[in-house]
């Protein structure tokens, strides 16, 4: 195992495997638990520190956290990197040095040398929790010293038990709590959850703007120091499906969320935005009239596309758990055939709308067991498979067309402008393979 690849050697319990059907739930969900093949939550630094550009994240972790960090986000050459990490050595894990003293240290040290670091995140590790090293009271400690220059936050990007996009949430939510306070009487605000690329947040913004919605918060913001304000009168948007945690937080605080698709595609945009349009009382004329060139041109686009998908059949397996509504996406726009969607955790209340859309032909799993869930896939042979990076290449080697998960994560895909681009990640593997073939 590459130690800062694969994670399961590192993350994922080994124990015995079990699957099993729910009889809980409307729809038979095959749940399984067993080894898993995912980046840990650590991952998240990688967009989040693109995206909030006065924070740091300072990961206190081992060299394999390094390394992985390192290996996925590249080293920052010509500017100054906003994420580090502060090596646990063997002392610190053996208890022979205090490893609060320890981090204190090195917190010190880097704002005194950094004082363009306005946020500080702690970011807790396998290592850190193993040794059950608690980052919230240094958090909280060394918040009294550095505040209100610095604010510092802590969560975790643990790999135990979780998967990369978990990373994210833990983070937005831990900028809850520290959110201001949107007066009960002030009027409606909107805010749009989860991290997205400037382009495309400002393509919402805009038309939200054009319907007369324009008091939009986003978190998280560029500026982390500038969070928008939450209370009873917050109407969210969750603009990512893998925000659990955030969400039950912003609730927490009164916010209500706003049921929709999610915003991938000419249905899923349409969808997300009317839930807002509905919320704000935007005139449905209005409406059409802001949201229907957009519209129009992701469903021209995705037309030529669906030439190309139309009837092939697609698996995903559990990775980013963007799956859900990328399968709807691809099912519903361009007329891709489910065989199986994977997906580490299903929150059944914000996908509702989205599983709705599947027949009972349509395998569901929950939970990560990589061998049997390899097993299905080459039993079923679908002409392309949606999987992690460590499973891609294998799976290749064995005739079976694959698409890296990650790789969705770090595009620009929400939108009806991206609606194509989407498309294309899929369209492209399966030419590459005919091209091959021929
Ligand atoms: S946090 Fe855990 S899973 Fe992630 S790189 Fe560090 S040790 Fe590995």
């Amino acid at each position: 195992m590459s130690e800062a690849i694969l994670l399961d050697g590192c993350s994922a319990p080994a124990s015995a495997a079990s699957a099993e059907v729910s009889a809980r739930d409307a729809r038979p969900v095959l749940r399984e638990r067993g080894q898993r093949e995912v980046f840990c939550g650590l991952t998240g630094i990688i967009w989040l520190h693109r995206k909030m550009q006065d924070a740091f994240f300072l990961v206190v972790g081992s060299r394999t956290c390094a390394h992985l960090l390192q290996s996925a986000a590249g080293v920052m050459i010509f500017a100054e990197p906003r994420f580090a990490t502060a090596i646990m050595e063997e002392r610190d894990l053996a208890g022979m040095v205090d490893a609060q003293d320890e981090l204190d240290r090195v917190v010190n040290r880097l704002l005194e040398r950094r004082p363009d670091i306005k946020t500080l995140f702690l970011v807790g590790s396998c290592p850190s929790e193993v040794i059950k090293l608690d980052l919230a009271k240094a958090a909280q400690r060394l918040g009294a010293v550095h505040m209100p220059r610095v604010r510092i936050l802590n969560y975790s990007g643990s790999g135990i038990e979780t998967t990369f996009t978990q990373g994210e949430d833990a983070c937005l939510a831990a900028l809850v709590p520290v959110m201001p306070a949107l007066p009960a009487g002030a009027p409606k605000e909107l805010l749009i959850v989860g991290s997205l690329p400037d382009i495309v947040e400002d393509q919402f913004l805009r038309l939200f703007a054009q319907m007369g919605i324009d008091k939009v918060g986003c978190l998280p913001a560029r500026n982390a120091r500038d969070l928008p304000a939450v209370g009873p009168n917050t109407r969210y948007l969750l603009a990512q499906p893998f925000l659990g945690e955030t969400a039950m937080a912003l609730e927490g605080r009164g916010a209500q969320r706003l049921d929709a698709l999610f915003p991938f595609g000419a249905e899923g945009t349409t969808s997300w935005l009317r839930a807002a349009a509905s919320e704000f009382g935007v005139d449905d004329a209005l409406f059409e009239s802001v949201i229907g060139p957009g519209r129009e041109r992701a469903r021209l686009a995705l037309a030529k596309l669906r030439t190309q998908l139309e009837g092939k059949r697609i698996s995903f397996l559990p990775d980013s758990q963007l799956e859900i509504p990328l399968a709807r996406f691809l099912q519903d726009e361009l007329g891709m055939e489910m065989v199986e969607i994977g997906t580490p955790y299903l929150h059944r209340a914000h996908l509702a709308r989205e599983l709705e859309r599947f027949g009972p032909q349509v395998r569901l799993s929950e939970g990560q067991h990589v061998e049997r869930q390899l097993d299905r896939v080459r039993e079923d042979r679908p002409d392309i498979t949606v999987c992690g990076l460590g499973l891609a290449n294998p799976l290749e080697m064995e005739g079976l067309t694959t698409k890296w998960a990650i790789e969705l994560v770090f595009s620009p895909i929400h939108g009806f402008e991206q609606a194509a681009d989407l498309a294309e990640l899929f369209a492209r593997p399966l030419r590459r393979r005919d091209m091959l073939e021929v």
